[in-house]
């Protein structure tokens, strides 16, 4: 948030990939969606099958945007998805490095609505934190994608192009049968952490998870994606039969009291009801452990006492605790705790056998940390209540 920290930022202005009328995007159609689409469009039915793994492969795998270099199908079937289809992934309309080597896109979608995207890059991963919606219906008081009211939904095809997106920009599309292992690549992890509530995308976020999973395209493993929900307790048990990633839940608050304020939707379904639905959710998706976040607000949540109930509450759930040090935004009602209160607030976690990471804030000169993204277009439309 200096305003002197050394930013670079370049401003694209060439339209890229822009979908052209009447030819159907087939970025984010599911695998049966892909193949009825070529059908559709003359494939006979026989080849169907073949077809929809060849495109798929050199959409996901090699990252090809044009049917001309699809180069082991014939000149005539390449033309014939030509003139039926486009390949378009998001358009990156501005691009900030902060100092600490995150990088923050803004992200143009269909209807001049704009999401941002997040890479962070670590010692032994690099995650990309994307956005499932524009604004978000919620208003959690502390959030301040909160602020701004929800737009629209992303398409499956916004929400798997930020992960093309951010593979062009880091230029990771591996060379035809050298993908390199989940380890070793620069985009290893995904969290659905940026704009909006992902469990009120469903099935968007579904689809377009399934794609980043599939073992013949990005093929990233279940376990190195983590969708962040607020506590739509009625999606949860979906969420692990038919996407199985990991679940991070925004937590925040150890009362129901608190987290009626601090996220409002405790309102519809409080504290009682969300534990019961995560217990029951490590066994549903076969994954070890669920994580707690916690933002620390100073003076609000952040008592050792909150800390004691933190853990009695969770007990028998495996889990992770991670502590969120509050980004600040302009305007916000909240001040972030002390580094010894937050350590303090650690110690007793860590004392009852979890793990307590405290989550460094990232990008933070270019308001990319967690909780501060907000359209830049709404910022500038609406500056008394965004910035
Ligand atoms: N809507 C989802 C996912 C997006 S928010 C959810 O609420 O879980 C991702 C995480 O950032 C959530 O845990 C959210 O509570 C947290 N967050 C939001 N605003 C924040 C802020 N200003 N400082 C720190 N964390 C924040
Ligand atoms: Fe929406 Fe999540 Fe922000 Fe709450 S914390 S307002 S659910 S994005």
């Amino acid at each position: 948030m200096t305003a002197s920290a050394p930013i670079t930022q370049d401003v694209l202005t060439l339209p890229r990939n822009l979908p052209e009328e009447g030819r159907r995007n087939l970025v984010g159609l599911t695998r049966p969606e892909l193949r009825a689409a070529l059908v559709a469009a003359g494939t006979p039915e026989a080849q169907a099958k073949m077809r929809e793994n060849q495109i798929w492969q050199w959409i996901y795998q090699k990252g090809v945007r044009d049917f001309d270099a699809m180069t082991n199908l014939a000149k005539t079937y390449r033309a014939l998805l030509a003139a039926h289809f486009v390949i378009a992934v998001p358009e990156i309309v501005a691009r900030q490095v902060s100092e600490d080597g995150t990088r923050k896109y803004l992200v143009r979608i269909a209807g001049g609505h704009e999401v941002e995207t997040v890479y962070i890059p670590e010692e032994d991963r690099g995650t990309l934190c994307i956005s499932s919606q524009v604004g978000c219906t919620l208003t959690c008081s502390f959030c301040h994608t909160g602020t701004q009211k929800l737009v629209r939904n992303l398409t499956a095809a916004e929400i798997v192009g930020q992960v093309m997106l951010a593979r062009d920009d880091l230029g990771e599309w591996p060379e035809p049968g050298r993908a390199p292992k989940d380890e070793t690549r620069l985009l290893s992890n995904i969290v659905l952490m940026g704009m909006g509530e992902p469990l009120y995308n469903f099935e968007s976020v579904r689809d377009a998870m399934k794609i980043v999973m599939d073992g013949e395209g990005i093929s990233l493993s279940r376990r190195r994606i983590t969708l962040s929900t607020s506590g739509v307790v009625p999606e949860i048990a979906r969420t692990a039969e038919e996407i199985g990633c990991m679940l991070a839940v925004s937590f925040h608050a150890t009362t129901d009291e608190i987290r009626d304020r601090l996220v409002p939707i405790n309102r519809k379904w409080n504290i009682a009801e969300l534990l019961d639905a995560l217990r029951a959710y490590p066994k549903l998706s076969n994954s070890e452990r669920i994580t707690f976040e916690y933002v620390m607000l100073d003076g609000v949540n952040d008592s050792d006492a909150d800390a004691r109930r933190l853990v009695k509450l969770i007990q028998g759930i495996p889990a992770k605790i991670n502590l969120i040090p509050f980004n600040e935004w302009p305007g916000a009602p909240y001040r972030r705790s002390s580094e010894a209160r937050i350590r303090a607030f650690a110690d007793v976690i860590y004392k009852a056998g979890y793990a307590s990471p405290i989550r460094t804030p990232r990008g933070e000169d270019i308001m990319a940390a967690c909780g501060q993204l907000k359209s830049a277009t709404e910022r500038a439309r609406n500056p008394r209540r965004a910035s």
